[in-house]
Formats: C-alpha cells, structure tokens, sequence
C-alpha cells in the first residue's frame, strides 16, 4: 500500500481565486511544481481533493474543472511534477442545480474522496496527509487516521486564527511537503 499526500486545491496548490471559473484566473503558486515533484521523487502518491461547490451553485460546470485540471497537468509536467489523481465535489446542500443538490459524504470535512481514492489507488491513509488552507481539509484527513497541515495562503491565516490545539501549520505548500517529507 502506498503512502498519499492529499492536497486541496483552492488557495493550497493554486492560488484562490473565489470560485475559478476562467482558466486566466489559475495561477500556481511559484513552488508549486518543486512542491509536487518532490512528494513525487518521494515516493508518495499526491492526490488532488478539491470541494467545487460552484458546479452545484451553477458558477462552473465539470467540463471547466476538467480543463482546469487539465492546464494544472500541463503546467506541472513542464517542471517534471504530476498529480497521480484527481477528485472533487460538485454538491452543496444548498447549492441551485438539482442534480447536485445533496448531503453527500464527499464534500470536506467529510472523508468521502479520501476514501474513494484510497480504494482506487490501494492507500495507506493511517500513514498518508493532507494539506489545505482550511481546518476542514484537515479534519477530512483526521477523519481517516491521515495527518493534517494547515497552510497560511488561501483563507489559511483566517483559519488559523480560528486557533486549534496541536495543529501543524506551515506558511504555504513548499514548507508543508518539507515537514511532511522529515517526518518518520
Ligand atoms: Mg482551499
Ligand atoms: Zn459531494
């Protein structure tokens, strides 16, 4: 079984941008690439976890999270850096599109998409992390036994003042994968 580092995606892997909903408006962080390529060159298998709730608020549509998913592949592969996968939520409870309107057990804090990808790529979440700028990402991750990072870019530093006992929280991607990659 192979270890994971799941990462959010808004304001974790790429910069925030309230909703993405233009590819002009994706922009990597400038240690993006390095950050990925590195959990690569170490063995884990980086796994994107990403709630989308403006596909069930009518803002974007799965054909736009494909492409944008897409142009993040492209943009990590010229530096030598991959995503082994990715998964998202498109519901929201409130959201106005039917189809996606729904309690589900995907959308963080839940573990519904660390599970699926668990099952699908035979990992070991007891030995796996998560990464992302809000206390939900890391409680998706606690939810399954995986150890969480809080990251200070994105709506991080809003998170962190919601103060959490015992919280790793590093200033953004490049440092959580150093702490993740000096841990036993
Ligand atoms: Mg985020
Ligand atoms: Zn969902």
């Amino acid at each position: 079984m192979r270890r994971a580092v799941f990462l959010d995606r808004d304001g974790t892997l790429i910069e925030e941008a309230n909703y993405l909903s233009e590819i002009r408006s994706l922009t990597l962080f400038p240690y993006t690439v390095d950050a990925v390529r590195l959990l690569n060159q170490s063995g884990f298998a980086v796994v994107v976890v990403t709630n989308q709730a403006g596909i069930a608020r009518g803002i974007v549509k799965e054909a736009f999270v494909a492409e944008a998913h897409a142009v993040i592949d492209a943009r990590l592969a010229v530096g030598g850096a991959r995503i082994d996968a990715y998964y998202y939520c498109p519901h929201h409870p409130d959201g106005s599109i039917a189809a996606f309107r729904k309690d589900c057990d995907c959308r963080k804090p839940r573990p519904g998409q660390l599970r699926q990808a668990a099952a699908d790529l035979n990992l070991d979440l007891a030995r796996s992390f998560v990464v992302g700028d809000r206390w939900s990402d890391v409680d998706a991750g606690e939810a399954v036994g995986a150890r969480g990072v809080l990251v200070r870019t994105g709506h991080g530093r809003q998170s962190e003042s919601k103060n959490r006992a015992s919280a790793t929280v590093t200033d953004n991607l490049i440092q959580a994968v150093a702490w993740i990659l000096r841990q036993p």
